[in-house]
């Protein structure tokens, strides 16, 4: 590898290889490129004669996981297949499919999700005669996650402090968990805890861990929340080879836990190592790069950063106020077109947002342009309710103990198994003492079932066991078909569809599985099985990137500010900088989530690399009545220097002037040549990609 590619800072962080290593920079600095070469260069160098194999790198989400890996097989070859790059909670997974058994959970456990989870805490609060309809359950499984995350027990409440909320999660808490291993299930929580105590309670465990990932790489460490730490430490051994890369003004997911403490006393956590700065930024031109400073700036106790770039100038950052929500999504699509037919490819131009509501208009205007687009995370796919039923099949067949499920579709399509007789089935296991499964296996013997009711559980019973033989052979796709063709899935479907065209979709949405099942299998080849699909998409989903939605990659990409994370793109349109969007609703006076707002606002306007828009509308349409919008507080904190206030008028709408032309032929120009020393000689597509 070519050490030359990187700058005096950088080389230093990607040379040192022993012990614990932190690099804080800024946006764009080339703090995940540190880790890619990094990498590289512990291929090429072997200390301790390591493999690929003894190297963790861990990114925020899947998505850039898998962008990481091609990006180090593209530099290093087929031998870096070997590392092992996913996310911490795909990594905790990965532990507990091997050694969860350990801590009392069926090897084949399954990943609940957010429906689960609240099916489950429903349950429970109606146990303790609560309402589930007074009070929010989701509102419950926050605090749980919360307490889980802080490392408490689910214990009785103690006396005297909290409001409802906190004595129902204290009620709740220990019921959530006892039925969540009762049926075989982790939340996304264990993925992370659970490896933890694995760890800590297992010694054999802990040196085969750290003896086999015996080196380090954490990307967005900023955004890292307790468990991720406390994993992080019993992983990192007595070598403690971590190499953290992150940004203090880039933590945005403090709501979710997130502690950049983490960050700021990393010598605390990882003490011996070595700081590197990075102030170089490669990524923008010096418009953006000043308009983002401008904004960060105003956010008191942060590690001060003084970037600069050589890419002078640039085109000023453009302001755009438009009449209304309407018009912005019009110019918002117009300047996208423009920019496409001057030559800029879809996939280098994004349009970020505060909420995922405020993508539909602009989708609707990019569809009446037809141009294609990609909305990341905002796929309702698997929300579906017969997507949902088909996956429920999977995870009954998975896992017979996952009574959600089970209940889930136990009747559907109908079957003959009414409410008194899943009623009884369940006041059976209560007072037996067994799964609802046991007693369903032995539905014959109860004589307080309604007549013919005992043979028709059986039949399902049948249904799912033989079902489960099928599956174990792989042919995933193919044994789903036969399933949904034995059960009438598709009938059934249709039959209660109030439409043609609801049955079209809804009927979309089976075929839909099924396709991502076959692209699953084709993925994964011989290993495919049924539980590791439902594990990815469990991951997949959480983390809100759906790389399963099907389509060409030539795309606009529109997306929320917290997807956008380490991405890069030509030309970013930043919608809706108004007070109440960004800053988000309801923050006036709340300094700390001002404060996270800021920093949203720094990581959006950080991901232009060439041209920036800033739009926003001066009245929005809600719930049916115009309203006024107040501009952002943070467009008032851009030096009038670097931006170009544009009011879009009914002659911008027509084909580009001559002066346009001109612009963007030069922006054009620039775009064709590589950056000096740009990856890989511009080799790696545009738009996304970044380090
Ligand atoms: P973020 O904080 O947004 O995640 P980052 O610090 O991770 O940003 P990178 O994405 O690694 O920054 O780099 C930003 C851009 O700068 C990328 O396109 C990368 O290839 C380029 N870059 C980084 N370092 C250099 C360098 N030494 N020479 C040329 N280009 C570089
Ligand atoms: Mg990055």
């Amino acid at each position: 590898m070519d050490l030359s590619k990187l700058n005096p800072p950088q080389r230093e962080a990607v040379v040192t290889l022993q012990g614990p290593l932190l690099v804080l920079a800024g946006a764009g600095s080339g703090k995940t490129r540190v880790i890619t070469h990094r990498i590289v260069h512990l291929l090429n160098e072997r200390p301790d004669h390591i493999l690929a194999r003894n190297i963790l790198a861990v990114t925020f989400t899947n998505k850039a996981a898998s962008e990481m890996k091609e990006r180090l097989v593209h530099m290093a070859g087929p031998r870096a297949q070997g590392v092992l790059v996913c996310t911490f909670h795909a990594f905790g997974a990965e532990m507990l499919r091997e050694d969860i058994h350990r801590l009392g959970w069926p090897r084949k456990f399954a990943i609940a999700d957010m429906g689960d989870q609240l099916a489950i805490i429903r349950r429970a609060m109606r146990e303790h005669r609560i309402d589930d309809r007074a009070f929010d359950a989701r509102k419950v499984l926050g605090l749980i996650s919360k307490a889980k995350n802080s490392g408490q027990a689910p214990e009785p409440k103690p006396e005297g402090i909290g409001d409802d909320y906190d004595l129902i999660t204290h009620m709740v808490y220990p019921d959530y968990q006892l039925a969540l291993k009762a049926q075989g299930s982790v939340d996304f929580d264990d993925l992370l805890i659970l490896p933890t105590r694995l760890l800590r309670e297992h010694s054999d465990l802990y040196l085969k861990y750290t003896h086999r990932f015996r080196y380090l790489l954490v990307d967005e460490f900023q955004d890292t929340n307790l468990a991720q730490l406390e994993l992080l430490k019993l992983m990192a051994g007595q070598s403690k080879n971590v190499c953290a890369v992150g940004d203090d003004d880039q933590c945005i997911y403090s709501w979710r836990g997130a502690e950049v403490r983490n960050i700021l006393h990393f010598d605390h956590f990882f003490p011996g190592g070595k700081e590197v700065r990075l102030e170089q930024n490669y990524r923008s031109v010096q418009m953006v790069l000043d308009a983002a400073n401008a904004v960060i700036a105003k956010n008191p106790e942060r590690k001060a950063k003084q970037m600069w770039t050589d890419r002078k100038g640039g085109p000023k950052v453009k302001v755009v106020a438009c009449p209304n929500d309407e018009e912005e999504a019009r110019f918002v699509a117009h300047e996208i077109q423009k920019h496409i037919s001057l030559g800029v490819p879809a996939d280098d131009i994004a349009v970020l947002y505060r909420t995922n509501g405020q993508s539909h208009p602009i989708e609707e205007m990019l569809r009446e342009k037809n141009i294609a687009y990609e909305v990341v995370g905002g796929s309702e796919f698997f929300d579906r309710r017969e997507v949902k039923d088909v996956i429920a099949y999977f995870k009954v067949i998975v896992n017979r103990l996952d009574e959600i499920s089970l209940m889930r579709i136990i009747n559907v399509p109908s079957r003959g198994i009414g409410d008194v007789t899943v009623e009884r089935l369940h006041a059976h296991s209560r007072a037996e003492g067994v799964t609802l499964w046991t007693v369903m296996r032995k539905a014959s013997e109860y004589d307080d079932l309604p007549p013919g009711a005992g043979a028709k559980v059986h039949e399902f019973v049948d249904l799912i066991e033989r079902y489960r033989a099928a599956y174990e052979h792989g042919q995933l796709a193919v044994a789903t078909r036969k399933l949904l063709e034995e059960i009438g899935f598709r009938d059934a479907t249709r039959a209660h569809a109030t439409s043609a065209t609801s049955a079209d979709k809804k009927l979309k949405g089976v075929d839909g599985v099924i396709d991502s099942l076959e692209r699953f299998e084709k993925r994964e080849g011989p290993k495919a099985s049924l539980l590791t699909y439902l594990n990815r998409l469990s991951l997949d989903n959480k983390q809100e990137d759906d790389e399963d939605v099907p389509g060409s990659n030539r795309r606009v990409t529109l997306m929320t500010i917290h997807s956008s994370k380490g991405l890069e793109y030509r030309l970013v349109f930043f919608i809706g900088m108004e007070e109440d969007l960004m800053p988000h609703g309801g923050m006036q006076g709340e300094a700390q989530n001002l404060e996270e707002e800021r920093r949203l606002c720094y990581v959006g306007i950080t991901r232009a690399k060439e041209l920036l828009y800033l739009t926003r509308a001066v009245t929005r349409v809600k719930r049916g009545k115009e309203v006024p919008r107040t501009p952002s507080r943070f467009l008032e904190d851009l030096p009038e220097d670097v931006i170009e206030h544009v009011t879009p008028d009914a002659p911008r709408q027509g084909p580009p002037t001559a002066e346009e032309k001109n612009f963007f032929a030069n922006l054009k120009e620039r775009f064709k040549k590589p950056q000096p020393g740009a990856p890989g000689g511009g080799g790696v597509p545009p738009g996304g990609r970044a380090g």
